[in-house]
């Protein structure tokens, strides 16, 4: 008999969680306005908006904490996390910032001027609007299997070499500052990118002399998935895939808010002194002295620890493994779901879930609704909401696909909790085709609308 599996930590301390009733769900969003963002946290059972910033840190996180070297310049703190950064990521230079976007905000304002391309693997939201803010243009190269919901392949993530190459002759390398390579690739589903793929990138940048910049978030995730599914990679310690994954970036980007296993934290590595005494400039601008950037001593000290943490087979493993769980306890009860599972999030695919809703109704915002009224959980809308509008017809844009993310936080929920969720939404699937009409819009802002949308149900 196979051993089912167990996480890898037991638990110190817990935070009560309330399970309301339907009848003060109703309540409840209906104040929200239909928005989930609108809900007060104790309005949620189970929460799983973002994997980011959400996660539980360990016991000895909270004792490195007390550890936290508070002095404004050469904290003792600093250099803890100077040495992390240098023996698990390989990077001898590095800044810290409060949280990813600090990371391209000053980056890029070092790198990045109008006219410029930066192709890459479905850039992140808020990298694409840090490269567009600064007018220039995010170009995605990412593979065409990551965008059919019918095909499964195990690194969804990666680049289309072609299409990349096609970008540098039709520009110019004089246009490109850098590629982005976001490991895992959260845009598309949290989906891996293979070693294979991160040495075609090198090769082919290397040949044009443009540099590589790796979106390292869930760096320790998409190591995993290397070693779980490309060849030869079974017996090297996820520590060393680490390594050499990192060693072909000339420069990383960091949210340290998912595989830094701390509430908030980033991080710029570059392997240029010239590249860091330009970044240093924005960041003492923009986040703060160098060593200490957007963060507290005790910030660092904590997330030092939790870069040693987050590479951790066992860890790791437990962290997959619950999002696969999950995703397979769905797929048994015959919920339409994206696969393969992502390292991060369980995607549910609302068109194939909804069908009678129609497209204009936000299908994708009914469904999580419903999650929510039905068992409290609260889960994003990534459809026609968040796609927002065209800017200049102001008609809505409607993507290929939407989803319901399931994003799960780290080391917080237990698999109950997973099958809870599942279960919830195989409530709502038994009584799918009782569901015919969704929402439409009372008041939404000119720009990421789904954060503040009022809606109201139709009909
Ligand atoms: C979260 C995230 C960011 C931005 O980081 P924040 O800490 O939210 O500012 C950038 N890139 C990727 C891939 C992310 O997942």
């Amino acid at each position: 008999m196979d051993f089912p599996f167990a996480e890898s930590y037991k638990i110190k301390t817990v935070e009560p969680v309330y399970r309301s009733t339907r009848e003060q769900r109703e309540q409840w969003i209906k104040e929200a306005h239909y928005n989930l963002f609108n809900l007060r946290s104790n309005q949620v059972f189970i929460d799983l908006l973002t994997d980011s910033g959400t996660g539980a840190m360990s016991a000895q996180q909270w004792a490195a904490i007390m550890n936290g070297d508070e002095s404004y310049a050469g904290a003792s703190s600093y250099y803890k996390l100077k040495k992390v950064v240098e023996e698990i990521l390989g990077f001898p230079f590095f800044l810290p910032v409060h949280q990813g976007r600090a990371a391209e905000n000053v980056l890029f304002s070092a790198l990045v001027k109008e006219g410029d391309i930066i192709p890459g693997n479905a850039h992140f939201d808020t990298t694409k609007g840090h490269i567009e803010f600064r007018k220039a243009v995010a170009i995605d190269c990412t593979i065409d299997e990551a965008y059919d919901t019918s095909v499964s392949h195990p690194f969804k993530g990666n680049i289309d070499i072609g299409r990349l190459e096609n970008v540098i002759l039709r520009y110019g390398k004089e246009k490109i500052p850098f590629i982005i390579l976001t490991l895992t690739c959260n845009t598309v589903g949290g989906q891996p990118v293979s070693i294979e793929n991160i040495r075609l990138v090198k090769k082919l940048a290397g040949q044009y002399g443009i540099p590589l910049l790796v979106d390292a978030a869930r760096f320790a995730e998409n190591a995993w998935f290397i070693r779980e599914r490309e060849e030869g990679f079974r017996n090297r310690s996820v520590r060393e895939i680490v390594a050499e994954m990192l060693s072909y970036a000339d420069m990383f980007t960091m949210s340290c808010k998912k595989d830094g296993l701390v509430n908030i934290g980033g991080l710029i590595g570059m392997r240029s002194k010239e590249v860091f005494d330009k970044a240093s400039v924005y960041n003492i601008m923009f986040e703060g002295f160098l060593t200490y950037g957007g963060m507290a001593g005790r910030d660092m000290e904590a997330l030092a620890e939790g870069l040693e943490e987050v590479v951790d087979e066992q860890y790791l493993e437990s962290r997959i493994r619950q999002v696969e769980f999950l995703g397979k306890k769905l797929d048994e009860f015959g919920v339409p779901v994206l696969k393969p599972f992502g390292g991060h999030a369980v995607f549910v695919d609302a068109l194939a879930f909804l069908p009678l809703v129609p497209r204009e109704q936000y299908v994708a915002q009914t469904l999580a609704v419903e999650l929510y009224r039905e068992g409290g959980i609260r889960s994003a809308e990534i459809g026609t909401l968040m796609a927002d509008r065209d800017p200049v017809t102001r008609e809505n844009r409607y993507p290929r696909v939407e989803y319901v993310r399931l994003a799960i936080p780290r080391r917080v929920y237990t698999d109950n909790h997973m099958l809870y969720t599942a279960v919830a939404l195989a409530r709502i699937f038994e009584r799918r085709n009782f569901i015919r009409t969704g929402y439409s819009i009372v008041k939404e802002q000119p720009i990421l609308r789904h954060f503040t949308v009022h809606l109201k149900p139709v009909g």
